[in-house]
């Protein structure tokens, strides 16, 4: 991974002449203006300040392949990849970096590393990909004798697949193209592709309760954990790995979504599924984006969904469309969309069925016979396949739009069926106030891409000329969005997590005395407080 963006060099996606042409037209955005990174020689990074009995002990437990300190490594590790890490990276700040990345390749190195920095008072912070948006991952010294990074990188041997009982236990140090070639060996798929999915890591997910975008047929990873292991500064946590459990309050429950504060996940058990022999995906369109929403839920509530649905609000639709109309993936779509007849000014879906030739027309039958009943117009199966295509490639192009001085971020909740209109209005209306309050006119767009019976997840993209303050500019975004979410019953994370900028709204959700309940659970497995500092608990 680059240290300033996403990918690596030479997979750059360059913006359109159009998209250009729609940031001058809709953001004011100046397209002379380049802001690229700083030089990696003129990053600023503090001398490690490890104490040296630590790094010593450190070095005889690990080996010097396991423990670094080079400026590459720390750099590397000095914060995640979400809108302000980025700012703040590419300006050459890496104030945040660790003292070391500690790169154990075994649950027992993992205890050991833990044990040691009790002991010293060093602070860890568990690192899969480096993926995490919302600060998951940035170091916090303040009260510590220093900052390791532990990294799971060398922790990613096993996959482990039973193929009768259709689970696999897995390495938490697997990124995500590794796990599903080497669950494809064995025929199965874990089916969680989260937009992430080339650069994040099982355990990652399961620390953060990922959803893949395929998660409305698949489940998300709460669904496919069966078990997990992890170990804490106070001992080693495991659960059974069986189908189910009435043995009390679920403590797998308690791993998934701990976010690095208990301990690290070493390995998980994990719901595998035979390897679908067909895809089909496909293309709708909607007079709206409340009557594909409306449709969505029927579909849903009659067991008849696809794994991947996703409708694009009006706006959404409409920058795709603009987006399309000088070609690309999308142009086909652009086309074919424009010559609808009634839906010019409507809303985009994508619907994606996976498994055997058979179930997937099945399924395709009942979920197009609901959608039409809906209101839905197919596009067929050319927008679909686009979309598939180009299905993690927007983290690309966030760079290309960063170097031209635009703030571009997203952020997700979810809430009830019910309720769907009126959030997404809220989160809107905060983010537009916000953003052009601030003397920039924002574009704001939303897209739903998980569907359960009760509710679905809502995601926006926001996008606006970088002020001179751009860390200022986006926090007013953010907090206003996040009150908004609060204020209208929607949760303050539907998958990215709480990190370091949820945690404030955490009490929200969980109430003071839950917060206590996770506090005390904390206090017990990590009594010395050196578990990802600064993280998911609230000050
Ligand atoms: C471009 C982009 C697209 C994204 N798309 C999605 C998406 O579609 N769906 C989604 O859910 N998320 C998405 N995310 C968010 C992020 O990728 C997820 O949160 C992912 O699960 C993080 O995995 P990771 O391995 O990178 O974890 P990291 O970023 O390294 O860590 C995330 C958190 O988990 C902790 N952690 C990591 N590994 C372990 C472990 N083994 N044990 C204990 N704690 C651990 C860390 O300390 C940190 O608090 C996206 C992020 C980006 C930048």
């Amino acid at each position: 991974m680059r240290w300033w963006g996403w990918g690596e060099d030479g997979h750059a996606v360059p913006l359109s002449p159009a998209a250009e042409d729609l940031l001058r037209d809709e953001l004011g955005a100046d397209p002379s203006v380049r802001k690229p990174p700083v030089p990696f020689d003129q990053v600023s990074l503090p001398d490690p300040g490890l104490p040296q009995p630590v790094r010593e002990r450190l070095v005889t437990a690990l080996g010097a392949e396991g423990l670094r300190d080079d400026r590459e490594t720390r750099i590397g590790h000095a914060v995640g990849r979400s809108y302000p890490d980025l700012v703040r990276i590419r300006s050459g700040d890496a104030s945040s970096a660790p003292d070391a990345v500690a790169l154990p390749a075994s649950a027992e190195l993992v205890a050991a590393v833990l044990g040691l920095c009790a002991e010293h008072r060093v602070a860890v912070v568990p690192f899969g990909g480096g993926t995490s948006v919302v600060g998951g991952v940035e170091p916090v010294r303040e009260g510590f004798a220093g900052v390791v990074s532990l990294d799971l990188g060398r922790l990613a041997a096993t996959v482990d697949v039973d193929r009768t009982s259709l689970t696999a236990r897995v390495d938490a140090g697997l990124l995500g193209p590794e796990l599903e070639r080497r669950l494809g060996e064995e025929g199965v798929t874990l089916g969680h592709f989260p937009q992430s999915f080339e650069y994040s890591t099982l355990g990652g997910w399961v620390a953060t309760r990922s959803a893949g975008q395929a998660s409305t047929g698949y489940g998300r990873i709460d669904d496919l954990v069966e078990a997990v292991r992890c170990v804490t500064p106070a001992g080693e946590l495991g659960t059974k790995a069986v189908p189910a459990s009435a043995a009390g309050p679920s403590l797998r429950e308690l791993v998934v979504g701990s976010e690095g504060v208990l301990g690290v996940i070493c390995d998980a058990t994990v719901r595998v599924r035979p390897a679908p022999a067909a895809r089909r995906y496909e293309g709708w369109s909607f007079t709206s984006f409340a009557e594909g929403c409306d449709a969505f839920r029927v579909m849903e509530q009659a067991g008849a969904a696809a794994d991947v649905n996703r409708i694009s609000d009006e706006d959404e639709t409409r920058l795709t469309m603009a987006l399309a109309s000088s070609g690309g993936t999308t142009e086909k779509l652009g086309r074919r969309y424009l010559r609808m007849r009634g839906h010019e000014g409507g809303c985009i879906a994508i619907v994606g069925f996976e498994g055997s030739e058979e179930e997937v027309e099945d399924r395709r039958r009942d979920a197009a016979g609901l959608l039409r009943a809906g209101g839905a117009v197919s596009l067929g199966h050319r927008p679909g396949e686009a979309w598939h295509r180009s299905r993690y490639a927007a983290p690309y192009l966030r760079d290309d739009l960063l170097d031209r001085g635009v703030l571009v971020d997203t952020l997700e909740t979810a809430t009830t069926w019910s309720n769907l209109a009126k959030l997404h209005q809220a989160v809107r209306e905060a983010l537009s106030a916000a953003l052009t309050g601030r003397g920039t006119q924002p574009l704001v767009m939303c897209h739903v891409s998980h569907l359960y019976p009760s509710g679905a997840s809502l995601y926006f993209t926001f996008l606006a000329r970088q002020e001179d303050d751009a860390l200022a500019q986006w926090k007013a975004a953010k907090t206003a969005a996040s009150e908004a979410i609060v204020a209208t019953g929607g949760t303050i994370t539907h998958h990215h997590a709480i990190g370091r900028d949820h945690r404030r709204w955490l009490a929200a959700e969980d109430g003071e005395l839950g917060i206590e309940v996770l506090r005390a659970a904390k206090e017990r497995l990590d009594p010395a407080g050196i578990m990802n500092p600064g993280k998911l608990l609230p000050d």
